[in-house]
């Protein structure tokens, strides 16, 4: 065992890692969150159900082909402190278990059986260096590992950095995103069914922007699933 490895462990024997929803202590094999509590997240099952809220949400606003989301994110609910961890605390095996449950859940139905490609809405570089990673694309290879359907991450990219979307209307999130996605090669999407992933969908206004790039590819379809939806 390496020195980092040893001291890891010694941190977590004195200060044990607790899940960030039930505050319940982890198990070794666990990061972030329990698995009781990753597998009893309240479902919204919408992929069984056409014209769901995000669908409606939605509609007109871009072609799409069908839209998931996977549980509801809501101020007290056991999704918000996962997301949060995922997002701002280097919670990347939530994301990539949130992704895989969630595929698991898809593959019940024909949701995912016709989609080609997995593309998680992408974050400006910059951020992305930030960060460390981008959760969009962490819950985009959990999916992957479920439905067994390649991801893409460098070819719809995002060109402009802009501040967080978190505390603007919904008028205020349009114009912050109108523009900033490009699509670097739309021969590799053309004729394509793709399923955009994002973490969560709220006004919908990134997923609309990231759609109105896509228009640029000829005969693609597109499906959407995200992990939270705001009611
Ligand atoms: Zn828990």
């Amino acid at each position: 065992m390496c020195n980092l490895a040893l001291i890891n462990n010694l941190i977590k024997l004195f200060l044990p890692e607790v899940c960030v929803a039930c505050s319940v202590e982890l198990l070794q094999s666990e990061s972030g969150a329990c698995l009781k509590c990753l597998y009893k997240l309240p479902r919204t099952n919408n992929f069984l159900k056409e014209n769901n809220s995000a669908e409606i949400l939605m509609a007109g606003r871009i072609p799409f082909e069908r839209i998931a989301t996977f549980s509801y994110f809501a101020d007290g609910g056991v999704l918000r402190p996962m997301i949060h961890k995922l997002k701002y605390n280097n919670g990347r095996d939530i994301g990539f278990l949130l992704g895989k449950i969630f595929g698991e859940d898809l593959l019940q139905s024909d949701f995912i059986k016709n989609i080609d490609i997995i593309v998680p809405v992408p974050l400006h570089p910059k951020k992305q260096r930030l960060r460390g990673y981008n959760q969009a694309e962490i819950i985009a290879y959990g999916l992957s590992e479920a439905a067994k359907i390649p991801v893409i991450t460098n070819n719809l990219t995002r060109v402009v950095f802009n501040p967080t979307q978190t505390k603007r209307t919904k008028t205020e999130r349009w114009k912050n995103v109108c523009g900033i996605f490009e699509i670097k090669d739309t021969s590799i999407f053309e004729g394509k069914h793709i399923l955009l992933v994002d973490d969560v969908i709220t006004t919908g206004s990134t997923i609309e922007a990231c759609g109105n790039a896509l228009q640029n590819c000829d005969k693609l379809k597109i499906s959407i699933a995200t992990i939270g939806e705001v009611l």
